[in-house]
């Protein structure tokens, strides 16, 4: 009953010699929502190669004003403007290099939509946190204090990201991912009204060789992947084990 969508976010990483990677995307048949979150410099460059192939291509952040004196930043509606429709917010690397709080990630969700851009919010919990056996206390509450109470299943994507997988080739067991995926979804279904219809996507080191296993797990509705997003051909395998 939900579509799955593969997210991928090219971090700082890309430069127009990149926008060939794209156009090898464009090839693979996706049966799922398919977003692309590159630099915002190639943003405006890779609507136009997506063209009418469904590809959607997002922002990896914006401010929560809609502009003003904030040099070096930029607002939802520049974003939509050059015809981005999708926006990553929250990031563990914003939280840790920008100290932006849950409540700042909060701030920036509405005059995303309010720009038209989907919001994909992401929570996760450090290592120390998972050791220490609060992994679900502070994703609940990340997700209660990043969230505003007027998201829903089509403004509104979660992405669960152990900050300890990211980048790092380790994952939770499929267990662990079932344990909070499963919890995400009863918070959801207890705050929204369609909350079993939000996606909920996994991220930290998908790769072609565990998509599939974990993009059919229960609740898992697909995957935010970082370093296997950049190359066509990795992404293009998970693209097919989210389809
Ligand atoms: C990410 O940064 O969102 C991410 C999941 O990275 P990676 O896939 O490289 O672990």
């Amino acid at each position: 009953m939900r579509r799955k969508v593969a997210a991928g976010n090219w971090k700082m990483n890309g430069l127009s010699a990149s926008i060939s990677e794209l156009e090898t995307l464009k090839t693979v048949k996706a049966d799922c929502d398919v977003i692309i979150c590159p630099p915002a410099t190639l943003i405006a460059t890779m609507v136009k190669t997506a063209g009418d192939s469904g590809i959607v291509i997002g922002g990896q952040n914006c401010h929560s004003k809609l502009g003003g004196a904030h040099t070096g930043d930029i607002s939802a509606e520049m974003l939509a403007d050059i015809g981005a429709r999708a926006v990553i917010l929250g990031h563990s690397e914003r939280r840790a290099d920008h100290n932006e709080t849950s409540s700042d990630v909060h701030a920036k969700v509405s005059p995303a939509w309010a720009a038209g851009l989907q919001a994909i919010i992401c929570i996760g919990e450090t290592e120390a946190e998972r050791d220490a056996g609060t992994t679900l206390s502070v994703i609940g509450e990340q997700l209660a204090a990043s969230t505003p109470n007027d998201a829903n299943a089509k403004n509104t994507i979660i992405a669960y990201e152990p900050i300890w997988a990211i980048g790092t080739g380790r994952t939770p067991t499929l267990a662990e991912i079932v344990k909070v995926h499963d919890y995400l979804r009863a918070h959801l279904v207890d705050r929204f009204e369609d909350g079993d219809h939000f996606r909920i996507l996994y991220g930290g080191s998908v790769k072609p060789s565990n998509a599939a296993e974990i993009f059919a797990l229960s609740n898992v509705d697909g995957g935010l992947v970082g370093g296997a997003s950049l190359k066509a051909a990795d992404f293009g395998e998970i693209i097919k084990a989210a389809s």
